[in-house]
């Protein structure tokens, strides 16, 4: 039952809370100074995963997708806590979604405790919670004229794996195989985050894809930008497919990659590189934030690129 399912798949030692799963609380007590960041992200079946995706992958990526607003802060994750909703009980698909879940959480110092636990569609809540220096969070309203825009890793893979899934993209399977992890199993920039404090002045996680989420930026900071084509970083294996229109729009506006889109003056771009290469993630600057409002992507002439669409948006038509 309920209980037993709680105790044998999510309670674990929590040696940095004063009370884990168990009671009707967990008691907490944040570092002395520090400001605390707090994010929830749900994944729904149907939505945001298949019901024959591999349990422990979306362990990992229910947990991944939560720590990338953390990564995006800036902030080091401490705790979280999981709310699931399950069709029925099922403990092999439990053993192995703890395993995913555990196994990223074990790779940040992020420790479960507490959550809730339901009969329902499957449906997975996460709340998770990290620390941050008074000040030094990454925002999106930072960015400043001038201030030079960069991406961490690469851009569209996970979107060109889903076009693949989907049938919209014919690749060969050899190719598939490199972007599907992007799509299943994603990892958090968190120590790249970190390197950032202090010298980003905005970020964003891309998770509805660049032209969304670098949209927000521009907007909370009220500012517009001029990013180069072909300075966006695709894996090779992404680039023999840019011919595709489908495959252009997976870079551009694809969602589920999971890497982080920030702002610097470009004063700091030796730091902002040693940063990255410390935190041992490539960066790449795209392009330049402008005074005038909107977002344009030049190509290889200097020639502004026909945007179809700027990302994923849950209550478009
Ligand atoms: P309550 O009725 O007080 O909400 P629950 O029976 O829902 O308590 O939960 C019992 C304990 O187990 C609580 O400490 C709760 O935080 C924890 N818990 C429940 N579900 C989960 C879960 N999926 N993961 C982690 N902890 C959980
Ligand atoms: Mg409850």
């Amino acid at each position: 039952m309920e209980f037993d399912l709680i105790a044998r798949h999510f309670t674990r030692a929590t040696p940095g809370a004063v009370l884990g799963v168990g009671d009707d609380c967990a008691l907490l007590a944040p570092t002395p100074g520090m400001q605390l960041a707090v994010s929830t992200d749900m994944l729904l079946e149907g939505r945001h995963f298949s019901p024959a995706d591999s349990p422990a992958g979306l362990g990992h990526k229910s947990l991944a997708v939560n720590l990338s607003d953390l990564a995006a802060m800036g902030a080091t994750p401490r705790w979280a806590t999981l709310a699931i909703a399950l069709p029925e009980e099922n403990d092999a698909w439990l053993n192995a979604f703890a395993r995913g879940f555990f196994r990223m959480a074990d790779l940040h110092g992020l420790e479960l405790v507490g959550g809730d636990t339901s009969r329902g569609t499957l449906t997975i809540s996460i709340t998770v919670m990290g620390e941050v220096p008074p000040g030094q969070a990454l925002r999106r309203d930072g960015a400043q004229t001038g201030d030079d825009v960069w991406v961490s890793g690469m851009l569209g893979s996970a979107a060109l794996a889903l076009a693949y899934r989907q049938g919209r993209l014919f690749m060969e399977q050899i190719d598939a195989a490199k972007v599907l992890p992007a799509l299943y199993l994603p990892m958090p920039r968190i120590a790249l985050g970190e390197a950032l404090r202090g010298l980003a002045s905005s970020a964003i996680d891309i998770s509805d894809g660049l032209l969304g989420d670098l949209g927000h930026i521009l907007k909370r900071s009220r500012v517009g930008a001029t990013l180069e084509f072909s300075a966006l970083p695709t894996l090779p294996v992404a680039q023999a497919y840019l011919h595709e229109a489908v495959a252009r729009d997976c870079v551009l506006a694809g969602g589920d990659d999971y890497e982080l889109c920030f702002t610097a003056p470009p004063g700091r771009r030796d730091a902002v590189q040693a940063a990255a290469a410390a935190a041992g993630v490539a960066v790449s600057r795209i392009g330049r934030i402008t005074a005038e409002p909107g977002l344009n992507v030049l190509d290889a002439d200097g020639q502004p690129l026909p945007i179809a669409h700027t990302g994923y948006d849950h209550f478009a038509a």
